[in-house]
């Protein structure tokens, strides 16, 4: 339930709605936008009925939430969300590159890949430590060894990192990774997302290999549920019944997720394509259409890459494409 204010969140009278709603057991959310202010409502708000509410003289009007994402919903806090991660933002205007290898190989190759994306003006580096093969016959990551290895590379270039993580049993490897990373296959992983809910750590929610944009939001719903408000949504291609393309990549997505949720939405072109020749092209549209961001695979030898070595840029390419969406940024603000 949203409650539109007339007042300010500052205002004697707010404080006295807030407490008097606080009493029914509901949770509140109160949001300061530019016109207005808002109080979300999260719990049983069936036992409220609207028009005490709205005899509050400093109320404007009652509306009941129709989706069934609350805290992730754009009415219930009507500005941006900006996720800070170790100091880059990322949301409302804020846009970031996090660039790296699909998986972490070895010291040398994440430390040169770091300082090669970060000559370029990558923000975060990324790199997988916890692998999620299709085949339990292909290389699974290098685990814990992995999260040093990146953990270095952090120590060396400043960029903060993140990482993903497949599982519960895997929380204490993660305690000095800046952002989470929920992959694909773990979107509906609900034990999962309930323990990072608890965290006080950005979590990078990716879209399920054919999860629709309400059972994504839902996801990003569970970890806001639990308390953690830090979840940036990364569009990474879906299944479709084309097969000349890894993933379709569905830049729909932005406008889409933009208009009703507030979280940062940002694209991964290199898992959608699968081909390291559309990520460019790719990433231009998706920096066109207002992505928050961009997650891109670069390995400084991809022909030997143990994972996703056919969608990986080579650190000049990446170069190129970042002066590349740096013109169309200059365009689109
Ligand atoms: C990855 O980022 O390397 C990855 C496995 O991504 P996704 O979950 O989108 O397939
Ligand atoms: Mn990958």
């Amino acid at each position: 339930m949203i409650v539109k204010l007339k007042s300010d969140l500052k205002d004697i009278k707010t404080k006295e709605l807030i407490s008097w709603l606080k009493n029914k057991g509901l949770e509140i959310h109160p949001s300061e936008g530019k016109t207005y202010s808002v109080l979300g409502l999260v719990g049983d708000t069936a036992i409220i009925d609207i028009n005490t509410v709205k005899a509050f003289d400093i109320v404007d009007s009652v509306t009941r939430i129709q989706e069934p994402y609350k805290s992730a919903n754009r009415k219930f806090h009507p500005q941006d969300t900006v996720v800070n991660v170790s100091g880059v933002k990322i949301g409302g205007g804020n846009f970031a590159v996090m660039a790296g290898p699909c998986s972490v190989e070895s010291e040398e190759q994440v430390i040169e890949i770091a300082k090669a994306v970060k000559a370029s003006g990558a923000n975060l580096l990324r790199g997988g430590a916890f692998k999620p093969r299709t085949s339990p016959y292909s290389f699974q990551g290098m685990g814990d060894e992995g999260i040093k290895i990146l953990l270095k590379a952090k120590e060396v270039t400043g960029l903060p990192i993140v990482s993903e993580i497949m599982s519960v049993t895997q929380l204490e490897f993660f305690e000095d990774v800046d952002m989470l990373q929920v992959g694909a296959r773990n979107m509906q992983n609900f034990d999962l997302l309930k323990e990072l809910g608890k965290l006080d750590k950005p979590i990078l929610l990716k879209r399920g290999l054919a999860a629709t944009y309400e059972e994504w939001l839902m996801s990003a719903e569970y970890i806001m549920a639990g308390g953690n408000k830090n979840v940036i949504l990364c569009e990474r291609g879906i299944r479709t019944f084309e097969t000349g393309v890894r993933n379709v990549l569905d830049i729909t997505a932005v406008p889409y997720l933009k208009e009703r949720t507030h979280l940062p939405v940002i694209i991964d072109p290199s898992h959608a394509a699968g081909m390291w020749e559309m990520v460019e092209p790719l990433s231009k549209a998706a920096v066109a259409i207002g992505t928050d961001g961009l997650m891109i695979e670069v390995h400084n030898d991809p022909e030997k890459a143990l994972c996703d070595g056919p969608q990986s840029l080579k650190p000049e390419k990446f170069e190129k494409l970042m002066n590349e969406i740096s013109k169309i940024r200059t365009v689109i603000i």
